[in-house]
């Protein structure tokens, strides 16, 4: 394997709910998961604006019941959609944050910061939750960390990954590879049984996260991992589990109290981290409360539900997991006795009822639960970055066979889909094939991509559209068109008139939902510049409280009898007018004061105290 990265690199999993990031160490020959700034190993995928500064992670979704408008989650949902699509649609409903449509109909989130209105895109939001992963990282290496793979979901399209290289760049890391969340779960599976003694195993992982649902079945001998097929849901998980709960406690609302406390976010977002907390509870419990107090218009709500409830308002979500596992043994033609290992991933697979169906469903066999359903993802990752990487030697070269989702072709006449490249094809591959043009003296013929499983073109995701022009010719001269997928799944195609050899290289990475080259530096300055306005955020925070301290301290010194009598009054007198002086800076709500003043004042009042206790010394 080529090896062609310098420097730190680290393995990343964007989640839809929470993020983790992971660092191959090579002294321990060991993957370490790298904890947070508070000690979690996942940090929530939340980014919050507010009138004084930007939050990312456990402080963005710590303030998200005061702040609802402003926090944004879920931008993964969002991620390489188009605003009309009807996924986005029905997700708008239930998200406190406003999203409106952008130029190509791209989605684009609005929110209030430092009280000016901003239009965000998901790669942004997507963006600065990378940068918290990489400053997490850097944190812990204590160096610059500029390398990383980042993982997506099986079933994510081509813009949808495109996208998230998008997020990647915005942040400032190099995205090495992109790979799929299951088959890095199986790399963290097949270091967990020791890589070479795995021998060759039919491996199923069911990752069922917090927004997305992948099941991929894999063979992995010694380093290969090899995806055989994969299938899945961009729209199934935790968050859908809790929609069901929110909804069937705001019908139960309506029933006790006749409100509806639909169209406040404020109290819709508290119910959700409610029932999200009940239904953490419900996994290892038969039954939880649900209490919140003032939730709307003066309601103390309190309630209860069982787990056997639960499952019940969830069992369509439950059982359509287990219709996509039957689609993807079928997509294998395997039987299910040939599956030796079944590895559950995402937080969602901790719930009791979806490992119950899924033992049943495999005849009452053992579910593989040894590694962490949380962190597994950024584990294997972490491997396959630091396999990538230049200076890393002790590290097994891992050979990843992966596979693409979904089928890619063109549309010909009759709007019939020309499938070039079926679902579940090995990639890398490239594919071509002669079309013909249609009538005579065609000078110019278009070539429109699709992706998608369906027969007739137009049912399927338009990815782009482009023309490639030939002089006139005769009916059923030949245009060959070129499909070429890289390792990380993403999609480029090209075109060449046969006869006069014109190429027209034309790729679809520049499809309207794509952001432009300059739309990206323009989102790569601003992030910079949002880092640098969190820098001085916290700066001014920090010499704002070192400030706080040293006035406390010394006022209490001056507290002290013997102290007091060592100083004359008008030492008193000059000490007491600049401890007022700065007590009423700091309790001034006024946040123009640079944090320069603050770090002054600092410097003068120790200055200050320093020359009047020498002299008494
Ligand atoms: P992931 O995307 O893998 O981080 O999964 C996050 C999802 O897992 C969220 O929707 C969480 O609410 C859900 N989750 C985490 N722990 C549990 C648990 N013990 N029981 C049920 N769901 C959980």
């Amino acid at each position: 394997m080529a090896r062609k990265n310098e420097g730190c690199a680290v393995g990343i999993d964007l989640g839809t709910t929470y993020s983790c990031v992971a660092v191959w160490q090579e002294q321990q020959g060991r993957v370490e998961i790298i904890h947070n700034d508070q000690g979690n190993n996942i940090t929530p995928s939340f980014v919050a604006f507010n009138d004084k500064q930007r939050l990312i992670g456990d402080a963005a979704k710590n303030q998200a019941a005061t702040n609802p408008e402003n926090t944004v989650f879920d931008a993964k949902r969002l991620i390489g959609r188009k605003y009309s699509d009807p996924i986005v649609q029905k997700d708008k409903r239930l998200w406190p944050f406003k999203v409106i449509p952008g130029d190509g109909d791209k989605p684009m989130i609005v929110v209030n910061y430092k009280g000016q209105q901003k239009y965000l895109s998901a790669e942004e939001i997507s963006s600065m939750v990378l940068s918290k992963m990489r400053e997490i990282a850097e944190t812990f290496q204590g160096k610059p960390v500029r390398n990383a793979v980042v993982t997506v979901p099986a079933h994510f399209n081509d813009s949808q990954r495109k996208a998230t290289v998008d997020a990647g760049t915005i942040a400032g890391l190099n995205v090495m590879r992109i790979i799929n969340e299951p088959t890095a779960a199986a790399i963290a599976y097949g270091f967990d049984k020791g890589i070479r003694s795995v021998g060759e195993r039919n491996l199923l992982v069911f990752d069922l996260g917090g927004g997305t649902f992948d099941v991929s079945i894999l063979t992995v001998k010694d380093k290969v991992f090899q995806v055989k097929v994969t299938a899945g849901n961009t729209h199934l998980g935790g968050e859908d589990i809790d929609n069901r709960m929110v909804e069937y406690f705001m019908e139960e609302i309506k029933r006790k109290y006749r409100v509806d406390i639909n169209g406040n976010p404020r109290a819709l977002r508290r119910l959700r981290t409610a029932c999200e907390r009940a239904k953490r509870t419900l996994s290892s419990t038969l039954t939880t409360n649900i209490e919140i107090d003032a939730l709307f218009q003066g309601i103390d709500f309190c309630s209860s539900i069982t787990r056997a409830k639960f499952d019940e308002i969830n069992m369509r979500l439950f059982q359509e997991c287990l219709e996509t596992v039957d689609n993807c043994l079928n997509d294998a033609k395997m039987d299910k006795t040939s599956v030796h290992d079944i590895v559950l991933v995402g937080g969602s697979s901790r719930i009791p009822k979806v490992q119950q169906l899924l033992q049943d469903f495999f005849n009452g066999k053992d579910l593989c639960k040894s590694i962490h359903p949380d962190e597994a993802v950024a584990y294997g990752a972490a491997v396959q970055a630091a396999s990538l990487c230049e200076d890393i030697q002790n590290i097994p070269d891992l050979v990843l066979l992966d596979v693409t989702p979904l089928s890619l072709g063109t549309y010909t006449t009759g709007d019939i889909m020309g499938v070039m490249i079926p679902r579940n094809t090995r990639i890398p591959v490239k594919k071509t094939e002669v079309y013909a043009t249609v009538y005579d003296n065609q000078t110019c013929a278009s070539v429109k991509v699709y992706e998608g499983e369906r027969t007739k073109a137009s049912n399927n995701n338009l990815l782009g559209l482009f023309s490639i022009t030939f002089p006139p010719a005769p009916r059923g001269s030949p245009v060959l068109v070129c499909f070429v997928i890289d390792e990380n799944g993403t999609l480029s195609v090209s075109a060449e008139d046969q006869t006069t050899g014109n190429k027209n290289q034309i790729s679809i990475t520049n499809s309207r939902e794509r952001l432009s080259a300059e739309e990206m530096s323009r989102m790569i300055e601003e992030a910079k510049i949002y880092e640098a306005e969190d820098r001085k955020f916290l700066r001014k925070a920090k010499a704002m409280n070192s400030l706080h301290d040293y006035v406390y301290k010394m006022t209490n010194a001056l507290k002290d009898k013997y102290t007091r009598s060592k100083l004359s009054l008008q030492q008193r007198l000059n000490i007491s007018t600049a401890i007022t002086k700065v007590t009423c800076l700091l309790d001034d709500d006024n946040h123009q004061v640079d944090v320069d003043v603050f770090e002054d004042y600092l410097k003068e009042l120790e200055s200050l105290f320093d020359q009047i206790f020498s002299i008494n010394d």
